[in-house]
């Protein structure tokens, strides 16, 4: 049943950004799952901003998955917003310093693909995805690019700035012509049971506070356990009513 959202939500609302991370082949189920329950809460599909992984853990070229390729293509069609989401997402080696520990490890689970990578590979890695989404035909994804978990080394964030792309996502927010926008982050962490409560309750209180522009990140994982499911369900019922949900493009005027 949809709730009665986005009565409050006026034009000039604060907005909301919703994004599903790391789609591809491997999570294709889980983020149809994520899309359907961002509609059912009353996010149309064209303000849905997707996140999408050229060749997942180095093992799931998009362009050679048909399934994924068509459903993207329709998505993009409709008027979503489809971003390059790193090559591979998987982190290569180990990052055992106390920072590394921490952000590589504790906050991005292995997966920040450019946290300790150099800016050489770094420019080898958005080539690759870049090519492989070309060969898909989805052209549309390669005006943005989102670092996995939002990480990067400082090299490996110097490339991204001068890759040609229109706009960035960072944890601090969106990056687009010298400005930063909209700094607030909700996401939660699926991993287990103790870290999916704690981050609910952190979202919790984010949604309910004063309305700014929002992002809202959904990732696969938060489809796999049925009290993610719900935190992410209530986040955006809460949110709509006082933000207007919009893609990334139109939010920065690039649609
Ligand atoms: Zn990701």
């Amino acid at each position: 049943m949809s709730p009665p959202l986005a009565a409050g939500a006026a034009a000039t609302s604060p907005a909301l950004l919703v994004s599903i991370h790391d789609v591809s082949p491997l999570t294709l189920a889980l983020s149809q799952r994520a899309v359907a329950l961002a509609e059912e809460a009353g996010v149309a599909r064209h303000h849905l901003t997707l996140l999408v992984i050229p060749r997942h853990e180095d093992a799931a070229p998009l362009d050679e998955h048909p399934a994924t390729v068509a459903w993207l293509r329709g998505l993009s069609g409709e008027g979503a917003t489809l971003v390059q989401h790193g090559c591979t997402h998987r982190m290569a080696g180990r990052s055992l310093g106390p920072r590394g520990l921490f952000w590589a490890h504790l906050f991005a689970r292995g997966q920040g693909e450019f946290f300790n990578l150099p800016g050489d590979e770094t420019a080898r890695r958005i080539e690759r995805g870049r090519a492989i989404l070309r060969r898909a035909g989805l052209e549309a994804a390669t005006s943005g690019f989102v670092p996995p978990a939002w990480l990067a080394s400082p090299d490996a964030a110097c490339v991204m700035e001068r890759s040609g792309f229109t706009f960035l996502e960072w944890l601090e927010g969106l990056h687009h012509l010298g400005q930063r926008r909209a700094p607030r982050v909700i996401g939660l962490g699926s991993l287990n049971a103790v870290e999916a409560a704690a981050t609910a309750a952190w979202a919790a209180l984010q949604v309910h506070g004063r309305p700014a522009d929002t992002r809202l990140a959904i990732h696969p994982a938060d489809l796999t356990r049925p009290s993610s499911t719900r935190a992410v369900r209530r986040a955006l019922q809460a949110l709509l009513l006082g933000h207007r949900p919009l893609s990334y493009a139109a939010y920065l005027g690039i649609a």
